[in-house]
Formats: structure tokens, sequence, C-alpha cells
């Protein structure tokens, strides 16, 4: 499908996301169907990715990252192209269990937990989410107690994208009764650590990613395992989960683009009264309509992503394409699902899986409420 050329990519980034949709032509396409209905992550997936130099893309040059964050996000947006649950457990991986590690880890840790994570011997997961804690951040109550030199952890965590199989779990837990978000710690978790369980949980998309709760009943930590400071480090990891924005509205883009794209070669071919769908107006004016906000979405998510790249602020902008982008791929989604009709709504259809895969990422890195929250806010205050 033709592209526009709103935003300049450089040679090097262009050659890259050849070399990724190659990848995602040969390793994810033919067995995409199979993963969504076996609902299992096929952990091979990261090894591949690995040998391709892939999983150290976005992360600091001293934790031995390289490759910036628009490398990662054009990573994201061709992998999402090809599966969505797929790319929910890669970016978790990447963007929020690693990402966070790269942020506030001492060497030690980067050692232990980022450096296999980026060879793909090792897979994280991302601990926040709890029965009372969603898109209010300050209500973490999951608790790490001091005890000598251990933390005691109680407590347990929902929806967590790789927690069935992740060999180490950043978990967000809180260390003082403190209000808001003072008193929020991190720390990493070992899979086989007594007194940590996990539970499978079946979910409405994403079938190939894995999701489970995580338990925790008097599970004994040592203090060496705390990433960042204590009270302090969940606060700290929030400017991480802001660059995650960037990420999910990437994520989003990938997984419109393919859906318009079959869209397109829909209406090419369904006929309708003798004619193709696409040989009506009002089903070619749908089709304006959704590349004219799927461009609008890439423009602002690789505007976003060069203002990271580049050292500048990028809140706002972060804010602006998640909030946008995800949205626009629901729409784009429904849209894809109407233009399919019956054919569409079968279950050997993408067009439906789309449309299941699609809202979590209005959920992710801050609900579109919360986004909202958070631009008002900063128009309020200039
Ligand atoms: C497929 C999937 C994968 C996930 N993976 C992970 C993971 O790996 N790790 C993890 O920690 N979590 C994960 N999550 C959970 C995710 O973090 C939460 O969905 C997210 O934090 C939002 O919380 P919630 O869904 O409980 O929504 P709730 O907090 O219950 O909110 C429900 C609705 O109310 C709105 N709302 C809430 N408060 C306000 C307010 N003050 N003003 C206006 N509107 C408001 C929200 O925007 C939302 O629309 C995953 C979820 C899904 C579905």
């Amino acid at each position: 499908m033709i592209q526009a050329q709103f935003f300049e990519f450089s040679e090097e980034q262009l050659a890259f996301k050849d070399q990724m949709d190659r990848f995602v032509d040969n390793e994810i396409r033919p067995h995409a169907r199979q993963w969504e209905e076996e609902q299992k992550f096929p952990r091979d997936i990261f090894n591949k990715l690995a040998a391709l130099d892939c999983l150290s893309i976005g992360f600091s040059e001293q934790s031995g990252g390289a490759g910036g964050v628009g490398e990662l996000l054009i990573m994201i947006e061709s992998l999402a192209a090809g599966n969505a649950g797929i790319t929910l457990s890669v970016y978790v991986h990447m963007a929020l269990a690693c990402g966070v590690i790269d942020h506030l880890g001492n060497e030690e840790q980067k050692e232990k937990y980022l450096k296999p994570g980026m060879r793909g011997e090792k897979i994280g997961c991302w601990a926040y989410a709890e029965p009372n804690a969603g898109a209010d951040v300050t209500a973490v109550q999951c608790q790490a107690k001091a005890d000598g030199d251990d933390f005691i952890l109680n407590g347990s965590k929902l929806y967590i994208t790789n927690g069935t199989f992740a060999d180490f779990t950043v978990l967000v837990a809180r260390t003082s009764p403190e209000p808001g978000l003072k008193g929020i710690s991190v720390f990493i978790v070992d899979r086989d650590t007594p007194g940590f369980s996990r539970n499978p949980m079946k979910k409405l998309g994403m079938h190939s990613s894995e999701m489970a709760e995580l338990v925790f009943e008097d599970c004994r930590i040592p203090k060496t395992c705390l990433l960042g400071p204590l009270d302090k480090g969940f606060r700290a990891a929030i400017a991480v989960l802001s660059m995650g924005r960037a990420i999910a509205a990437a994520f989003g883009c990938g997984i419109s683009g393919e859906a318009l794209r079959q869209t397109v070669e829909h209406v090419k071919t369904r006929q309708s009264q003798g004619r193709p769908l696409a040989a009506n107006q009002a089903i070619r004016f749908m089709l304006a309509d959704m590349k004219m906000r799927l461009e609008a979405a890439r423009v602002m998510t690789f505007g976003a992503a060069r203002l990271i790249d580049q050292g500048k602020p990028f809140d706002l902008e972060c804010s602006l394409a998640k909030l946008y982008a995800s949205e626009t791929n629901s729409w784009i989604c429904e849209r894809t699902l109407h233009l399919h009709g019956a054919q569409g709504y079968m279950m050997e259809s993408d067009a439906q899986r789309f449309y299941r895969d699609c809202k979590v990422l209005e959920y992710g890195e801050g609900t579109s409420e919360i986004q909202r929250e958070m631009i008002s806010a900063a128009i309020l205050a200039d």
C-alpha cells in the first residue's frame, strides 16, 4: 500500500524496516494462526529476534544497547502488522521489564537480567496492575516489608503479560504507607522464588501472548532485588512508562496499517451488485478517512520517537501520540470488520482478530481518560 511521505526516515531506518518486514513474512505470518488457536506464546521468537540483534534496540549505550527509540518503533510497527499478541509479549519484555532495569538498575542487576534479556536468554514481565490498582497508579497494595536483609512480599498482580513463563518479574510494590506515588518501590523477582506462584488467565484478544495472575505469599527476596531507590522507584520508573507510550502508539499504527491493507484488498475483490465494493464512493471515502487517520497517527508517533532520540522533552507528545494512535487503531479495526461483512465476523478471518486485539492499546500505558487528564493538565498549566 502506498506510504505517505510526511515523515522522513534515514536510509538505514528504511533498510531496517525492510529487514523487519521480511522477518514478519518468514517467521510470524506463516505460524500466526496456529499460535492464536493454541493461545500459546512461541518463546523461540525471542531467540530469533536476538539473532538479528533486535532485542538490544532502544537501550542505553552504557547497557550495551544499539539503535534508538525510532528503530524500536519501526520494529514494533512491523511486528504488529504480523501479529499483535507476539508484539505485546516482545513489547512488555523490552519496553517495560528490561526498559525499567536499564533506567533504574545497578551494574549487577543489568548483568544478571538486562544483558541476558537483550540476548533472549531470560524473558521478563512487568507487574504493576492489581485487583484494585489499574488506571489509578497510586492504589498499589501489594506489599514489600523489610525484614533484616530481606523483603517479604505479599499480595497479587493481575493481567500480567508473559507472567506464565517469564524468568524474572519487575514488580511494583508498596514499601511504606505514605499516600500517592510515595512509598511505592520496584523489585526484580526470580521465577522460582518460594512463595511466588502464577495462575494463567484467558482474554478476549492478543491470543498469541500469555497472561497470568501472580500471587506472592510470604515470598522472601533479598534486599539486592530492590530496583532503584526505596519508596521512590515507581516514580522514577514513570519516565520509562512515558516513553512506552510512543511504543504503544507504534503498536497501534502497525495493526491499523495491516487492517487497512487487508481492507483495500477485500473491497477491490468482493463483488456487490455486479461490481467491486470499491466502486462505491461511500466505501472509497471510508478508505480515504482510514488512511488519513493512520498517517496522522504515524506522524505523531515517529515525531515523538525523534524527540526522545534527540534528548528533548517528550511527555506531552508521547501522550498525544498514544491517545490518537490507539483510538485511531480501534476506529480503523471497527471499520475493517464492518467492510468485511460476515466474512470478517468468522473466526478464520483476520478482521475479527484485529477487532479483538485493538482495544487493549486504549488501556495500557495509561488509559485514554488518563492521557486526556495529563494532556489537559499540561495545557492548563501553561
Ligand atoms: C491484554 C492486556 C495485557 C496487560 N498486560 C499487563 C502487564 O503486562 N502488566 C501490568 O501491570 N498490567 C497489564 N495489563 C493491565 C493494565 O495495566 C490495565 O488495564 C491498566 O492499568 C488500566 O487498568 P484497568 O484495566 O484495571 O482499568 P480501571 O482502572 O478499572 O478503569 C476502568 C475504566 O475507567 C476509567 N477511569 C478510571 N479512573 C478514571 C478517572 N479518574 N477518570 C476518568 N476515567 C477513569 C479508565 O480510563 C477505564 O476506561 C494488561 C491488560 C490487558 C487487557
